[in-house]
């Protein structure tokens, strides 16, 4: 690979500041390890559990032995961890439609949720494709305060004018493309707190605290519905992600998890399935080693992410970037943004990551008008599973600031690697257009 000398020095230097941080990355990884490595225990996983079913799937052991790992890892009572959840966004549309009724309110207050979600829940307005608004499901958000936190008292005093409609309250612990704080799961637990003692004060029905739990799995040795055991604190009831995403390591194929207390779980399995049948029923289809062997290996892997991260923090901000989090901040998610400033700095970027990995490396990133998207995007995505966003990649509208948004790397080699190649290609060309690379 051609890396300079300059950049290699940089990042040499990068692991020696960053030395401290990447101790303490360590020692969220063995404890969360710790954690799999029990519940692997508990519930006796062995050799049997990977046999697949076929059909209905009823008696799969295997299937059922890992919904009780992923709740345990977790820290809640109840939960399921399943290759029949498609994506994140299913995975959310599964939880929302078992808790929200006709008449109910899903209150967000984080803002605009993911972009994928606009359509499930019908923001703007009944789209006749089978949104939470066309079977009657409003929607209202509190907007984050300018220094990007919840507005808990908005959300408190939204909650003392109710009259029992809120049904779901919405967090999204990550930013995901917007430029904000990620929330740390402790923030989560007193929101949770806030508007779950707003309603018993006022005397209403309390609210379900749901969590996008996306690309926060593993960076903290807690998830937002374990039992904190101290006040002021309280679990919320539904964690939801995917397992091509944190908690599928690198290895499950596909998936999603929804972990929580009993009856938003058992709802959600309704849903998921259909009601009476729930969680006793799908076929398994061979998936259950995979799923068993990604969880495992997550915590080092979303380690590997985090390292890579703030390497790839360190070294951009070197050069001059502005990048978010910055290369000492604390994470409690995966993702990293850098603003490249121009069209061909953003692009470069994506070029150098691609470049750098395992899968496609020979393919040049264009960007393309992606459907659902205003402005043309770029990506990065050389991975051994279709879309995985643990394994590294990086994609960014092509717009100002042209910022990049990162994240993965299986191996901290690799994303190592990528990082620097991405260093490379934007600085090493001597800022030349990005038709020239
Ligand atoms: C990735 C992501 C989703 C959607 O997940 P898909 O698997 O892409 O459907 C939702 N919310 C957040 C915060 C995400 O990062």
């Amino acid at each position: 690979m051609v890396i300079s000398e300059k950049i290699r020095a940089i990042a040499a230097e990068a692991e020696r500041e960053l030395g401290a941080i990447f101790a303490d990355i360590d020692a969220i990884s063995e404890k969360n390890t710790e954690k799999v490595l029990d519940a692997f225990r508990e519930a006796e996983i062995s050799e049997s559990h990977f046999t697949g079913s076929t059909g209905y799937g009823y008696g799969d052991r295997g299937r059922d032995a890992i919904d009780a790992v992923a709740a345990r890892v977790f820290g809640a009572p109840a939960g399921f961890m399943r290759s029949s959840v498609l994506m994140g966004t299913h995975a959310l549309t599964v939880g929302l439609f078992a808790l929200l009724r006709p008449g109910d309110v899903m209150l967000s207050v984080t803002g605009r949720p993911y972009d994928t979600l606009t359509e499930v829940i019908g923001i703007g307005g009944a789209t006749g494709d089978g949104s939470l608004s066309d079977f009657g499901v409003k929607y209202e958000e509190i907007g984050m305060t300018a220094e990007g936190a919840v507005d808990v008292p908005a959300a408190v005093a939204r909650i003392a004018r109710s009259t029992g409609e809120i049904r779901v309250v919405f967090i999204q612990r990550s930013k995901g493309y917007l430029s904000r704080p990620t929330l740390t799961v402790r923030e989560i637990r007193r929101i949770c707190v806030a508007v779950k003692e707003a309603a018993r004060e006022r005397g209403i029905a309390v609210p379900y605290v749901v969590v996008d739990n996306c690309y926060g799995e593993f960076t903290e040795t807690d998830e937002p519905c374990s039992d904190p055991g101290t006040p002021g604190e309280e679990p919320v009831d539904l964690i939801i992600g995917s397992l091509i995403k944190n908690p599928g390591g690198g290895m499950a194929d596909t998936g999603g998890y929804l972990v929580g207390s009993p009856r938003a779980v058992e709802l959600s399995g309704y849903r998921l399935c259909c009601p009476g049948v729930g969680l006793d029923a799908g076929a398994s289809l061979g998936q259950n080693r995979n799923i068993l062997k990604g969880l495992f290996y997550a915590p080092h892997t979303v380690a590997q992410a985090m390292k890579t991260a703030h390497l790839a923090a360190y070294v951009f901000s070197s050069l001059g970037f502005r990048v978010s989090p910055g290369p000492f901040e604390r994470r409690s998610d995966i993702i990293q943004t850098v603003e490249l400033g121009t069209p061909e700095g953003l692009v470069g970027f994506c070029r150098g990551i691609q470049s750098a990995s395992p899968i496609d490396s020979h393919v040049s990133p264009e960007p393309w008008d992606m459907p659902g998207y205003s402005d043309p995007v770029v990506m990065a995505a050389g991975a051994f599973v279709n879309g995985s966003s643990i394994e590294l990649s990086a994609d960014g509208p092509m717009r100002e600031p042209y910022t990049a948004f990162l994240q993965g790397g299986l191996t901290y080699e690799s994303g190592k690697l990528g990082i620097l190649r991405a260093a490379e290609s934007v600085i090493g060309n001597g800022g030349a257009p990005y038709d020239a690379f």
